[in-house]
């Protein structure tokens, strides 16, 4: 996700839904040194999303080689979210869900495994590569998939309205909030001009 959001929005990210491992970084030095995976519980399902999460999944292969689970590789967001759905429903007591792809896409997988019933604490995120997120329109209730980041404008799929991408995320859909870019600003606009008389030559 793009790290360049407006001074307002880094000052609330602290504070907001979006999940710590989803806020834009400030670092640029684009060091992203891969955090052991955690595999605490009795097994694993591991969903590299993405063909940049091999370099995740590959490194955290030693440290999987003896706990039980699986790794699901998917191209995309829709095959991961299905796939992790499927094998969460055959999933015992005790798994954890690591996820690894765009943050975007581990959105939509981690609101999959909320709705599954896995708690956050075994649920673990490394965000690698880049892709789409999903804007969930507050007027029409639509979901635009955009190539986007927080502060962006995008357009609704739904209704067509310049949706700006707020800082919070639903649970659980995954999706950001977004709403009419300009809808603090239209009544000023729309305000009668200070000399009307100007406007209607008698
Ligand atoms: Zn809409």
């Amino acid at each position: 996700m793009s790290a360049d959001i407006s001074a307002g929005t880094r000052t609330q990210l602290p504070f907001t839904s979006i999940p710590e491992w989803a806020r834009p970084t400030t670092d640029s030095d684009g060091n992203t040194e891969i955090p052991a995976p955690q595999c605490t519980g009795s097994s694993y399902l591991l969903v590299g999303i993405g063909p940049a999460a091999a370099a995740v999944t590959s490194a955290w292969a030693p440290a999987l080689a003896g706990v039980p689970g699986r790794l699901i590789e998917a191209a995309d967001a829709d095959t991961a979210v299905d796939a992790l759905a499927a094998a969460l429903a055959e999933a015992t007591v005790g798994v954890r869900v690591l996820l690894t792809g765009p943050i975007g896409a581990c959105l939509s997988a981690r609101a999959t495994a909320v709705a599954a019933g896995v708690e956050d604490d075994e649920i673990q995120v490394v965000p690698v590569g880049s892709g789409p997120i999903d804007v969930f329109c507050s007027h029409c209730r639509t979901i635009t998939t955009a190539d986007a980041g927080l502060d962006a404008i995008v357009d609704c799929a739904g209704c067509d309205r310049g949706l700006l991408v707020y800082y919070h995320v639903s649970r659980r859909s995954g999706s950001f909030l977004g709403f009419m870019a300009d809808a603090e600003t239209t009544p000023a606009a729309t305000a009668p001009p200070d000399n009307p008389s100007q406007e209607s030559p008698a």
